[in-house]
């Protein structure tokens, strides 16, 4: 049976309703966020989910992860966002990003750290696509930014990124810092255009005090109004943020759980618009938590 021109042209007609509505108004963030697992092959002292590699994996399926975003997007949802973890260390990420990107645009925040030749021979299929991966990068030295992190990750990192702008695939930069002074900056910023990620793929954040980063006596206190209110999706339930779903001690945190529910994925997006018109104004953050 042929396919309608029609449906050629038009693959993804316009979401209508509510989630649609509140988005478009910019009342909701656009973007989903899903938690693909909760391993990791490092162990960073500040990690939001006390990541290292025998944590518990807390997985989605490619299934699930694909239903999601088909689902985001008739919502009207306009982007998805895919977390860990280490999202690498799942073997089928890169084709499963390939897919995820034909319903929306995606970024995928990883430590860079598994690009070996055969990863980036894989990851290629990104090279066109809406998908963006955001690469952690703290310090312009290695013994300051390994400190944070892990042994050769900064080798490893900055070996890693213009081999991936090579393949044409978008880099993002994100420096997650209890503080960095002017100098250093400086030198970072020089640092991640010489790798080939401009000016605007480097975001700075600062370190949250949610997870591993409680025990090292780390980061700021953030409330809700402070953390983005993007819905977030795990094998445990739906979360108020991609902050939400830490780990502390080995526990999944629940303060910012929506509900176990998470599909369909109108059930905690209503849940999540209904918070959201239930703050009060005059909540505005100045903490710059992304
Ligand atoms: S912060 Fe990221 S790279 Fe570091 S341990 Fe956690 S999940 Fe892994």
């Amino acid at each position: 049976m042929s396919t309608p021109a029609t449906e050629l042209e038009h693959p993804h007609p316009p979401a209508v309703g509510p989630i649609a509505e509140a988005v478009s108004a910019g009342r909701l963030p656009g973007r989903v966020w899903m938690y693909t697992n909760y391993h990791c092959n490092i162990a960073c002292t500040y990690c939001l989910t006390e990541s290292h590699p025998g944590a518990a994996r807390r997985e989605l399926d490619p299934a699930a992860m694909l239903d999601i975003a088909a689902q985001a997007r008739d919502l009207g949802f306009t982007d998805l966002g895919v977390t860990g973890g280490e999202p690498f260390l799942q073997p089928f990420m890169p084709d499963l990003l390939a897919e995820l990107a034909q319903q929306l645009p995606v970024v995928t925040l990883t430590n860079a750290t598994l690009f070996s030749r055969r990863l980036l021979a894989r990851v290629e299929v990104l090279a066109g696509l809406p998908v963006a991966l955001q690469i952690s990068l703290d310090r312009p030295d290695a013994d300051t930014n390994d400190a944070m992190r892990a042994p050769r990750n900064f080798a490893k990192v900055t070996k890693a990124i213009p081999a991936l702008v090579e393949r044409g695939i978008t880099v993002r930069i994100a420096t997650t810092v209890e503080s960095i002074d002017d100098v250093e900056l400086d030198r970072l910023c020089a640092l991640h255009r010489d790798l080939g990620v401009p000016d605007s793929e480097h975001i700075i954040r600062p370190i949250v005090h949610r997870g591993r980063a409680i025990n090292n006596d780390l980061g700021v206190h953030a409330t809700v109004p402070d953390l983005p209110a993007e819905l977030t999706i795990t094998a445990d339930g739906a979360f108020y943020s991609p902050f939400g779903p830490t780990v502390h001690n080995g526990q999944l945190d629940t303060d910012l759980l929506l509900t176990r529910t998470t599909r369909p994925l109108a059930t905690p997006a209503r849940a999540q618009l209904g918070l959201i018109e239930d703050r009060l104004d005059g909540e505005d953050s100045t903490l710059n938590i992304r």
